[in-house]
């Protein structure tokens, strides 16, 4: 498991990478452009060779870029869909030219309309992405299923891969904390294996892209998404560690996304404690 951080790109993509570094990072996840505005950033390509020859040279083995927070592939309105698809599309671009491993999404949201409608308008739209780019995957984030999220369930990832006509770049990147929050008590070994069996089962192992890790404020099935520093919320030390130790989750890149000391992001000790925690828990499961 490449265990790391989100991190800004602030002051260009190579200082991600400085960034990740700093923190003992081995895998990172930045923003391609200001997550709340809809206006692309173009990086230039001294700067796409700049951040490439950084990562070569660093410890980061693995770089996921986060689709814009405005997003939403499933909306009603054609004006919305159009510029999420546009700048889903340049995401993809730019992760096939930094070589990410993926870039994450939130499915989108019915709102209070029909879910069976709605993934059939953010299939459709993360299809067309898809077919305007070429390369990189795209994976997408189970969410703590808050008001008319889609992606609450694998059961409904499953249906927007299947919408997204079953795209061979599609995969799922798993938040522990909406996974707890969506009712999924991923703190116990027998837990662990139900989500497991079930995504065998609805969507194929061998679509497991990437993880968020990131502790939960809120109880099991709250069905709100508050991130909690690693061991200080629901999941507590013994949940992180069973969850890291998942042997499916083996090959993933791991990204904290946690509020850290005074909201400034994820601690070099948090990427640390991960490390050990997953460590504790293989040591534990061979015994
Ligand atoms: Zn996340
Ligand atoms: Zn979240």
């Amino acid at each position: 498991m490449l265990i790391g951080a989100h991190v800004s790109p602030s002051g260009g993509l190579p200082k991600a990478i400085e960034r990740g570094e700093a923190l003992g990072a081995r895998a990172i996840q930045i923003f391609n452009q200001s997550p709340r505005q809809w206006k692309p950033t173009s990086h230039s390509e001294e700067s796409i060779a700049a951040f490439r020859e950084a990562m070569a040279g660093s410890s980061i083995d693995a770089v996921l870029i986060h689709a814009v927070y405005l997003l939403n592939c499933a909306s009603e309105d054609p004006d919305i869909r159009a510029k999420s698809l546009t700048s889903l599309t340049h995401s993809l671009r730019v992760g096939q030219q930094i070589g990410a491993t993926g870039v994450v999404l939130h499915p989108g949201s019915a709102k209070t309309g029909d879910v069976g409608q709605a993934i059939n308008r953010a299939g459709a739209a993360i299809a067309e992405a898809l077919k305007e780019s070429a390369g990189c995957p795209l994976h997408l984030e189970n969410t703590a299923g808050t008001g008319g999220t889609l992606g609450r369930s694998i059961e409904e990832l499953a249906g927007l891969i299947e919408a997204a006509d079953g795209d061979e770049r599609l995969g799922l990147c798993l938040d522990s904390c909406h996974l707890l929050a969506s009712g999924y008590d991923i703190r116990t070994r027998a837990g662990m294996d139900e989500l497991i069996a079930e995504i065998s089962e609805k969507v194929g192992l061998e679509r497991l892209g990437s993880l968020h890790f990131n502790d939960s404020q809120t109880p099991l099935g709250s069905n709100r998404d508050r991130h909690a520093n690693a061991g200080e919320g629901e999941l507590g030390t013994a949940g992180c560690t069973v969850f890291l130790s998942t042997p499916a989750f083996e090959d993933l890149a791991c990204v904290l996304e946690t509020p850290g000391v005074e909201r400034s992001g994820p601690t070099r000790a948090e990427v640390a404690l991960l490390m050990k925690l997953r460590t504790k828990g293989l040591a534990r499961a061979a015994r």
